[in-house]
C-alpha cells in the first residue's frame, strides 16, 4: 500500500468509503399511518464517485483484477448503464485503463449523452457494437474477437459482465446484507440483474427477507437471481421475492407520474433519488404500504442503491 499520492490498483481502502454505509429512520405518514417504520439504507453515501451498490460489486472485482496483474478493465453496458459509469470511474480513482462495450452501432455516429460523456471524460474507451453482437456478449469467442479488434491482449484484461454481476459481485453485496442483520423484517431493493438482491438475501440470512423491484419489463429474474446465488453460493440462499407491478414500462422509462413521485420524496427526505432503479423502489414499496402489505408492527428498509446520473460531465479533479 502506498502512504500518499494515487493508489495502487486494487487498494480500495485509499479511497476511504463510508462503511458500513449509514442506516437512517426516515418520518413518512404513508408508511407511519399503517404502523410501519421506514429506514432509509443510505449507499449512495458509500463513496462520491462510486456509489451504492456499483461500490459493493466492483470492490472484490477490482482486486481481483490487480491481484491477477490485469491493468485494463473491460465491461458492458446499455447507453444509461449506471455500472459503465461506475467501472470509468473506478478505472480513474484507482489506474486501471478501461474500456466499455456500448450496446446499440448506431450510437456511435450521434453525440455522447451525458452518462457515456462521463465514461469518456472518464478515460473509458468506447466500442458500439450491433445488437447481434452484443447478444453473444457472455461467449468466450464473441470476448475474444472484441479484444482482438480493440488490439488487446487477452492475458492484460479483466472482464466483468454486464451489469457487473458475477459471484464476486455478489459476494460483495452479502456485506449489506450482513449490514442489515436485526434491523429490519422486510429490506426492498431495485434490481436489474439481480446481483444485489442475491447476495443482500444471503448475507441476511435468517434475519430479514429481501423485496425486490425489478426496473426492467419481462418477469424473467427469478431464474436469473437463482444462476447468480447457484454461481455464488453453490445454491438457494436466504429468503427473498419480487415484486413486478413496477417497472414502468421497462428500462430507463420515467414517465411524469414516477418523476413528480421522486421529487416529492427527495422534498420530504433530503435526498437525491435516482430515477431509473431508486425512484421505482421507492413508488413500489410507498403503494405496497398504502395497500396494507405490510403488518403494522413492520419495519422496512429502503436501500438507496445509487445517485442520480450526472447532466454533464465535469472535469475530474486533477492535482496541480
Ligand atoms: C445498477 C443499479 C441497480 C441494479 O443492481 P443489480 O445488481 O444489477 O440488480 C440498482 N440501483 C442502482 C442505482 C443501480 O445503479
Amino acid at each position: 500500500m502506498t502512504s500518499h499520492g494515487t493508489p495502487g490498483p486494487g487498494d480500495l481502502t485509499a479511497l476511504r468509503p463510508r462503511l458500513p454505509s449509514p442506516l437512517r429512520p426516515a418520518e413518512d405518514e404513508r408508511f407511519a399511518r399503517h404502523g410501519v417504520r421506514l429506514l432509509l439504507k443510505r449507499d449512495d453515501l458509500i463513496h462520491p464517485e462510486l456509489a451504492g451498490n456499483k461500490w459493493r460489486k466492483l470492490a472484490p472485482n477490482l482486486r481481483a483484477a490487480a491481484e491477477a496483474g490485469r491493468r485494463t478493465l473491460l465491461t458492458f453496458g446499455g447507453a444509461y448503464s449506471n455500472h459503465l459509469r461506475a467501472t470509468a470511474a473506478a478505472g480513474r480513482l484507482l489506474g486501471f485503463a478501461t474500456v466499455g462495450v456500448v450496446r446499440g452501432d448506431e450510437l456511435a455516429a450521434r453525440p455522447l449523452n451525458p452518462s457515456l460523456a462521463r465514461c469518456a471524460a472518464d478515460g473509458m474507451r468506447l466500442l458500439f457494437v450491433d445488437r447481434t453482437a452484443y447478444r453473444r456478449r457472455s461467449e468466450p469467442a464473441e470476448v475474444a474477437a472484441l479484444l482482438a479488434g480493440a488490439g488487446l491482449e487477452a492475458d492484460s484484461v479483466y472482464v466483468i459482465p454486464e451489469g457487473g454481476s458475477n459471484a464476486l459481485a455478489v459476494h460483495g453485496c452479502t456485506e449489506l446484507g450482513r449490514e442489515l442483520r436485526g434491523a429490519a423484517d422486510t429490506v426492498a431493493v431495485a434490481c436489474g440483474t439481480g446481483g444485489t438482491l442475491a447476495g443482500l438475501a444471503a448475507g441476511l440470512g435468517a434475519d430479514g427477507r429481501a423485496l425486490g423491484f425489478p426496473v426492467l419489463r419481462g418477469g424473467f429474474l427469478d431464474a436469473g437471481i437463482r444462476d447468480l446465488q447457484r454461481a455464488a453460493f453453490a445454491g438457494p440462499a436466504g429468503e427473498w421475492r419480487l415484486e413486478d407491478r413496477f417497472h414502468f414500462g421497462g428500462f430507463a422509462r420515467v414517465p411524469a407520474e414516477l418523476d413528480a413521485f421522486a421529487a416529492d420524496f427527495e422534498e420530504r427526505h433530503g435526498l437525491a433519488v435516482e430515477r431509473l432503479y431508486v425512484a421505482k423502489m421507492l413508488y413500489g414499496l410507498t403503494t405496497l404500504a398504502a395497500e396494507g402489505a405490510f403488518p403494522p408492527g413492520t419495519t422496512v428498509a429502503a436501500v438507496i442503491t445509487g445517485t442520480p446520473e450526472p447532466t454533464e460531465p465535469t472535469e475530474p479533479a486533477d492535482g496541480p
